[in-house]
């Protein structure tokens, strides 16, 4: 009897969970792009299809296309090369020199410790596979911040990817969310915040770099309802809604 008193109240307790969850983008997100990884990654990637019997400057050509297309390089060399992804991600994102390139950043563990647990849940939204996501939530001291990770599956043939609307659905499956009007999203790419906002998703933030004619950072709201940042910080502005208000 008491047990189904607990299981009852638990289930109670999730039903009743109408918070909001925001979904952060890892790489170049949670990290400025100025720490190069994406660079690094680039280099990498191309060795990686230039080992496959390309050309450096194919390689390049082919990582590019591919990176475009499909939201992510590895999809399309899974797609139309047959690579092990699991071979792919030991090789690229694992020798990712992350120790050296990383550096915490007291601030945005601030902005993650300020965002209003009891209406928001956070959540990571990446297009690499579990170990790298988890090594980059660690060396910024984030781990502790972010509830659970949705991540590419690299073990699971034809495994999908952001922009896919597949992978967004997958993402609030793996969250127990149905109303895609509960979700915060904030990703530099592009691609990836137009596709989740073309699914209902609430309250996309595309951030990049921009800067007015002063040099003053900005942020702007495109048709799409898409906001446009320059630094996280702004997400207090553009979010008031689910930031701890200090007295
Ligand atoms: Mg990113």
């Amino acid at each position: 009897m008491g047990d189904s008193i607990t299981a009852n109240g638990y289930v109670d307790r999730v039903l009743a969970d109408d918070r909001v969850l925001v979904w952060f983008d890892i790489d170049n997100t949670l990290y400025p792009a100025s720490a190069k990884i994406g660079q690094e990654m680039g280099v990498r990637i191309r060795a990686y299809v230039a080992n496959l019997g390309f050309s450096s400057e194919e390689a390049d050509k082919l990582a590019t296309r591919y990176s475009k297309q499909y939201g992510l390089a590895l999809r399309g060399l899974v797609r139309h090369h047959a690579i092990d992804p699991l071979d792919f991600d030991r090789k690229v994102d694992g020798m990712l020199p992350l120790e050296d390139k990383l550096k915490f950043d007291p601030s945005v563990r601030k902005l993650l410790e300020d965002i209003d647990r009891s209406k928001a849940r956070v959540w990571g939204l990446t297009n690499a596979f579990l170990p790298h996501a988890k090594r980059v939530l660690q060396i910024l001291k984030l781990d502790d911040l972010v509830e659970g990770i949705v991540f590419c599956d690299y073990r699971v043939k034809d495994f999908t990817c952001k922009p896919e609307a597949e992978y967004f659905g997958m993402a609030m499956k793996q969250a127990g969310l149905s109303d895609p009007s509960k979700c915060y999203f904030v990703d530099d790419n592009r691609g990836h915040v137009d596709a989740a906002r073309a699914l209902g998703w609430a309250k996309c933030v595309h951030f990049c770099e921009r800067e007015n004619l002063e040099g003053e950072k900005i942020h702007t709201e495109r048709e799409n309802g898409v906001v446009e940042i320059a630094t996280l910080e702004q997400l207090r502005s553009v979010w008031p809604e689910i930031f701890v208000k200090h007295p």
